[in-house]
């Protein structure tokens, strides 16, 4: 099987100031071509620190994919460093000089010298046009390996890689197999309580394989296939897939690209309910979600942020007189509050969300403190207790996933 290795250029990387998004995406595309990936380095606009990495992955790696560096100002190298690397000399291509010229002249732009760079390429090289960019690209094929050079805008490098890379190692390598996935999304139970009710799958599982990947408040089993084909890939992850399920029953709210919304705005339709949501540490996560998701079941959202607006809500309570006594107990104004939106909004659900943080927890995303869920239908309430609360996006993103979960698993299994 071919092995591949990229080789993202650009000290900004290296400095942090943007996060190598292209070097996560083509490793998922060659995953799913069936390429091995085995290295994935970022070095800055260096030329000596360019040439020791992309020399070494040529010595490694059958495919060699550089991100960047390719446009037309000085700290732009790629194309020099890949000429000497292959021992090729730089040269002007018409047909390149062209493409670029033709970009400009579309534009109605005027083409400044330095864009005479972009015309050049290693010697030999096959030429590849950017249709998104004036950056263009080529492919050298050198004994050792085929190096491809890519913009690094990720929207050009992506069209180049579906259009031009991923057709060309097909062919070239033969590549016959495809890899598929199934991803199980799980809320509620941790990634270690995953592992231990499904470890034996991961440990012991060749093909299909199986991993955990734990994210805010939510696990994701994949079980990732080899084989000729999707029809037959997904043959292999079925038996597995059942299996997971069966273990982890309910806990499974999703699969592959549907979200928790997504999930509880089907429910929700299909049973022709509304729902009506408070909620204050979430600012307004959990109500944009569900809006989001399901704008005909959702009714109304209030996001809370002072005791006094609280006050005010309950005011049309069941029984304003107790405001003072609920205040203090976090647990029973929470009903309180899902019973009063459900309420005023005319809503067949009440769902609130309240959190508390710890005293003096300022650090975000920690998540320490007590959030509360409740879930009424105007008689029953079920509620869930979580110690995680917070203002940072995970905290939210969590927080809002338990008080969805808890909306699905009501709808599925019946309120009370
Ligand atoms: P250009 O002609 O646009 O300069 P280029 O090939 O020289 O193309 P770079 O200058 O390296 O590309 O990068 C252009 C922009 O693309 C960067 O400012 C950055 O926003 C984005 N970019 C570059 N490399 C990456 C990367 N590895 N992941 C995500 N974004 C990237
Ligand atoms: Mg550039």
């Amino acid at each position: 099987m071919a092995n591949a290795e990229i080789v993202a250029i650009g000290s900004e990387l290296l400095l942090g100031q943007i996060v190598d998004t292209n070097s996560a995406w083509m490793a998922q595309r060659l995953t799913a071509l069936g390429v091995n990936l085995y290295f994935t380095s970022v070095v800055g606009d260096n030329p000596g620190r360019m040439r020791e990495v992309i020399q070494r992955a040529l010595e490694r790696a059958d495919i060699v994919i550089t991100s960047g560096g390719l446009g037309p100002t000085q700290d732009d190298l790629t194309r020099e460093i890949v000429a000497e690397v292959t021992g090729r000399k730089l040269i002007l291509d018409a047909g390149l000089l062209e493409q670029v010229e033709e970009h400009f002249r579309r534009r109605g732009r005027t083409m400044t010298p330095n864009n005479r760079r972009q015309g050049y390429m290693p010697e030999g090289a096959i030429p590849v046009k950017n249709p998104n960019g004036t950056a263009p690209s080529f492919i050298v094929e050198d004994p050792r390996g085929v190096v491809f050079s890519l913009p690094g805008v990720p929207v050009e490098l992506k069209w180049l890689f579906e259009n031009e890379v991923e057709p060309y190692l097909r062919k070239k390598f033969n590549l016959a197999e495809v890899i598929h996935y199934r991803v199980l999304k799980v809320v509620g139970i941790g990634e270690s309580a995953v592992d231990d009710k499904i470890g034996y799958l991961i440990a012991n599982s060749s093909n299909p394989t199986v991993g955990v990947l734990a994210l805010p408040g939510q696990v994701d089993v994949r079980i990732a296939a080899k084989a000729a084909n999707k029809d037959q890939a997904m043959n292999l992850i079925a038996p597995v897939e059942a299996e997971v399920r069966g273990l982890l029953g309910n806990a499974i709210f999703a699969a592959d690209q549907e979200t928790m919304e997504d999930v509880v705005g089907r429910l929700l339709r299909a049973r022709n309910k509304t729902v009506a949501v408070y909620e204050d540490l979430t600012c307004g996560n959990l109500s944009e979600r569900l809006q989001v998701a399901s704008t005909e079941s959702f009714g109304a959202g209030v996001i809370c942020n002072s005791e006094v607006a609280i006050r005010t809500l309950l005011t049309h309570g069941r029984n304003p007189a107790r405001t003072d006594a609920l205040i203090q107990d976090a647990e029973a104004l929470t009903d309180e509050l899902a019973w009063s939106v459900r309420h005023q909004a005319r809503c067949d659900f009440g769902l609130a969300l309240h959190a508390v943080t710890d005293p003096g927890s300022t650090v975000q995303n920690l998540a320490r403190g007590q959030s509360y869920v409740a879930l009424t239908d105007g008689e029953n309430f079920i509620r869930r207790l979580s110690t995680s609360a917070g203002r940072g996006q995970y905290d939210r993103s969590r927080m809002t996933l338990n008080a969805l979960d808890l909306l699905r698993t009501a709808v599925l299994e019946g309120l009370g």
